[in-house]
């Protein structure tokens, strides 16, 4: 397994190897790497000649007030998750490999950033197409591979390669949870021992709402209440967002119909967290 931390070492490694045919998958990551993102090295790794992981706690992501300070860290075990997986090349460039100078372009993104974590989270999604633009730039894949903990993030980036007609095929990953239900997150260390109790109220809630949905209620509004309570009564966390949208275009909904995606996202002191269930309008989940 290799390592690679420049920019220019990447681009010429993944010139060569897609000028032997060889097809490559990308699994962009933040590390700190748990079975969420294992899941997707092992799609990564079945479906490709070669397997790039990347690693990069993007800056431009983050809001002034959040949490990339406390986000956490451990690069060698993160390489050994790498090596188990068969990972051929972990990209992990330093913030100033990534952004060396102040750009000259930015990236503004017209649909889809006024819900749910893009309403609260400014510039968030922006952060993310313009470190992605670049990873594909320099990594050249074929593949890549994004979990559906992070529904919003794989309907923007899908729209984004579509809009730009960059040559990568999106392939999303359903999301894995711990055995509570929590789903997997990089931050739940983050939490304390009783948040991290309330937190598999969250996936409990969003199942209570498809349980509306699987016995004919038609009302958003009354959904969107009931998991809002559910939480309520349940966690101590503070209710950032619930709704209830059409999947995967993220519209809002007058009523129950055709594939939605029904997303939280909650406070606690020691992290924001988000979870999402899509199913249909019979309440069949459509990832599992
Ligand atoms: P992150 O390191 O949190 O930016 O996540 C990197 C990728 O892993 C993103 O595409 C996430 O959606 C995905 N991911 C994170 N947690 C999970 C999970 N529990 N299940 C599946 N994919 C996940």
């Amino acid at each position: 397994m290799k390592i690679v931390r420049t920019v220019s070492e990447m681009q010429q490694l993944s010139k060569s190897l897609q000028k032997e045919g060889k097809s490559i998958g990308l699994v962009p990551t933040m590390g700190y790497l748990h079975e969420g993102h294992q899941k997707l090295l092992r799609e990564g790794r079945q479906q490709n000649d070669i397997l790039i992981l990347s690693i990069f706690l993007n800056p431009l992501q983050f809001g002034p007030t959040e949490d990339l300070d406390r986000y956490p860290k451990n690069e060698e075990r993160d390489i050994d998750v790498a090596k188990n997986e068969n990972v051929d090349i972990v990209f992990m460039p330093s913030v100033e490999e990534i952004y060396p100078s102040e750009m000259s372009h930015n990236i503004s993104i017209t649909k889809r950033t006024n819900i749910l974590c893009g309403k609260t989270r400014e510039g968030h999604f922006e952060g993310v197409v313009t470190v992605l633009a670049k990873l594909f730039n320099v990594t050249i894949p074929d593949n890549a591979y994004f979990g559906l903990k992070d529904a919003q993030q794989v309907s923007v980036v899908k729209a984004f390669v579509d809009d730009f007609n960059v040559p990568v095929n999106i392939v999303p990953v359903a999301t894995v949870r711990e055995e509570d239900g929590l789903a997997k997150s990089s931050r739940n260390v983050n939490l304390d021992t009783r948040e991290r109790e309330e937190a598999k109220y969250l996936y409990r809630a969003l199942l209570h709402g498809k349980e509306f949905v699987e016995q004919g209620e038609t009302d958003p509004k009354i959904i969107i209440s009931a998991v809002s309570q559910f939480i309520i009564e349940h966690t101590h966390g503070k209710i950032d967002y619930v709704d209830l949208l059409s999947y995967p275009n993220l519209d809002h909904i007058s009523e129950v119909t055709g594939d939605m995606i029904l997303a939280v996202a909650v406070k606690f002191n020691g992290a924001r967290l988000i979870d999402n269930v899509i199913f249909n309008k019979s309440g069949k989940l459509l990832y599992t």
